[in-house]
């Protein structure tokens, strides 16, 4: 089954103009500016006439088993479901486990990630959680990110945070060696996702880690970035350098201390911090908790969702006037370029027909993955 998008306004991120956009089997087949339905052969044609074109959005820190766990056992989340994924418009997601990788375990993330790719999208994994050793699959991360084809990377290991392992430069380093080397065997990106907590001065880890070794910057890819004021000030400057990635699901619950995903867009390109070190995440299926400022007691409990990247990615075009192609890369290109994932992020020929169609007001009029139509 061949399918014809019709005068798409085409964003490979970068704008392309109006064109025609044919996918058959999983893959996009040819972008033109007129392309005729060949003939004696099933086609089914989309008029996109006034809509936006733009390749499936990749959201690559999500829980997909359920993250949480922290305020006790009733703040454990439940596990991603396919429909979550696809009402944010998103078709690639990259698995990972938090807080919790005692009770949760890889193998379950990994058993997940086959799950969502046998409904029809796409899905890659980190090995490890937020402890040190991380846990692992084969009782070895580099075994995990050489052997497994799902495995990408190490994460989230959490620094600088009260419910970390505390890990020293020397076990910090060793990860990211490891990381980097199964890579390169098992021609992955090897990243290591970390997990940024609360703790004054947070990038310190990874500065020494840079200072006294050769993994280089782009090594980590280091999230919650906009958590706080201070661990923003200092992403201002480490973006320069190294990635900085963005959590959009903690908006609007904790505005008090968070800094808006669209506003912090805006601010690291002002900033001075290339376009092309910035990611948004949703940090899906973790728990998003409240507590009484008074007695601590647990108050409300809220679940991050896929849908606030896209709304993020509005916001920062509609309402904080970043271009809508600069606005597109921080779930699209950036990501698939940073994490390696082949055939992802871009609008290409030869790539995964991985699609979203977008009208003017960001709604989702049609959305295919892998070559299938998903919404319509
Ligand atoms: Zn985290």
């Amino acid at each position: 089954m061949l399918t014809l998008f019709k005068n798409a306004r085409v964003y490979s991120p970068q704008y392309l103009g109006s064109k025609d956009v044919l996918t058959g089997g999983k893959s996009i087949l040819a972008i033109a500016d007129h392309i005729e339905p060949p003939a004696g052969v099933d086609v089914q044609t989309v008029d996109c006439t006034g809509l936006w074109l733009v390749p499936g959005l990749i959201d690559s820190h999500v829980h997909i088993t359920g993250g949480g766990g922290e305020g006790g056992p009733i703040s454990r989340m439940p596990e991603l479901q396919l429909g979550m994924m696809l009402e944010a418009g998103v078709t690639t997601v990259i698995g990972c486990l938090g807080t919790d990788g005692i009770t949760r375990t890889v193998e379950s993330v990994l058993m997940k990630v086959k799950t969502l790719r046998a409904q029809g999208v796409s899905a890659w994994m980190y090995t490890g959680a937020y402890q040190v050793p991380p846990p692992s699959i084969t009782g070895d991360i580099m075994k995990d990110i050489a052997l497994f084809e799902e495995v990408i990377g190490v994460g989230e290991v959490a620094i600088s945070d009260h419910r970390s392992s505390v890990p020293s430069v020397a076990e910090l380093t060793r990860i990211a060696a490891h990381a980097r080397v199964a890579g390169m065997i098992g021609g992955k990106a090897g990243i290591v996702n970390m997990h940024m907590g609360d703790a004054r001065d947070p990038f310190k880890p990874i500065h020494d880690v840079v200072a006294n070794s050769e993994m280089g910057y782009r090594q980590f890819l280091p999230t919650h970035c906009n958590r706080n004021d201070y661990i923003f000030k200092d992403a201002l400057e480490y973006g320069k350098k190294g990635y900085v990635d963005i959590t959009t699901s903690g908006w609007p619950y904790y505005q008090d201390e968070e800094i808006k995903p669209s506003t912090a867009l805006k601010l690291l390109l002002e900033g001075g911090v290339p376009l092309a070190h910035i990611t948004f995440t949703s940090d899906a299926c973790g728990s998003l908790p409240g507590f009484d400022p008074e007695t601590g007691k647990l108050i409300k409990l809220e679940m991050g969702l896929p849908s606030s990247n896209l709304r993020e990615v509005k916001d920062a075009v509609l309402v904080d006037g970043v271009p809508l192609e600069q606005a597109l890369q921080v779930v699209t290109s950036n990501p698939a370029d940073i994490l390696k994932l082949p055939g992802k992020g871009y609008i290409r020929e030869g790539y995964d027909a991985d699609i979203l169609l977008l009208d003017a007001g960001f709604n989702i009029v049609h959305l295919m993955a892998m070559g299938k139509m998903m919404i319509r």
